[in-house]
């Protein structure tokens, strides 16, 4: 049986390290990523163009194209990295869900893919909009009108405040049960 109510350790300084550790941590993943990702299509266009024995431009071009997208992914994630660093130092915001919804959008028959939007009403009268991979691990446990803690900055930034039946990890978005003080997965400290 877990407790109910919002948990004191959110603004404690060592829980905040430990997560701007994880925000850190996913960043420094991605920057490695994409210059992979870029290796990978600048080695498949040439061997195509091998194969089919076009002209070694077109590769050039792929790679030129995969190049500019990579680039723009790039300076976004930086952007957004550093507004990420920002919001954690603001402080946690209270509210109640207003809104949920859930949209399935089909990518080929065999793959779909969801997209999450939870809306929290704040007490004073502002909206805040959760969208996506971060909104989908609350999703399924949260119902309007229901109070939650927003955490600007966090890698998934909603506290539950009915944790009688789960938990949800701040760090990964992994499920816990509710009595549970460190995440089964990640280690890193439970809101609780
Ligand atoms: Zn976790």
């Amino acid at each position: 049986m877990g407790t109910n109510g919002f948990s004191g350790k959110s603004v404690n300084e060592e829980f905040r390290a430990l997560m701007k550790k994880q925000v850190n941590k996913n960043f420094k993943y991605l920057m490695i990523a994409l210059p992979l990702v870029f290796v990978f299509v600048a080695v498949v266009s040439a061997v195509v163009c091998k194969i089919n024995d076009t002209n070694i431009g077109v590769s050039v071009a792929a790679d030129v194209i995969a190049l500019i997208i990579i680039l723009v992914i790039f300076i976004v994630n930086i952007i957004k990295y550093f507004k990420n660093l920002g919001k954690l130092k603001t402080g946690s915001i209270d509210g109640t869900v207003t809104k949920l919804d859930m949209t399935a959008a089909d990518l080929n028959s065999t793959r779909k893919r969801a997209y999450y939007k939870i809306v929290i009403g704040t007490e004073d009268g502002k909206k805040i909009t959760v969208k996506n991979d971060k909104a989908a691990p609350f999703y399924r446990h949260l119902k309007k009108g229901d109070r939650v803690r927003y955490h600007p900055g966090f890698v998934f930034p909603i506290e539950l405040y009915d944790k009688s039946e789960v938990n949800v990890c701040v760090f990964c978005g992994k499920e816990n049960d509710a009595s549970v003080t460190e995440c089964r997965v990640c280690k890193n400290p439970m809101l609780i």
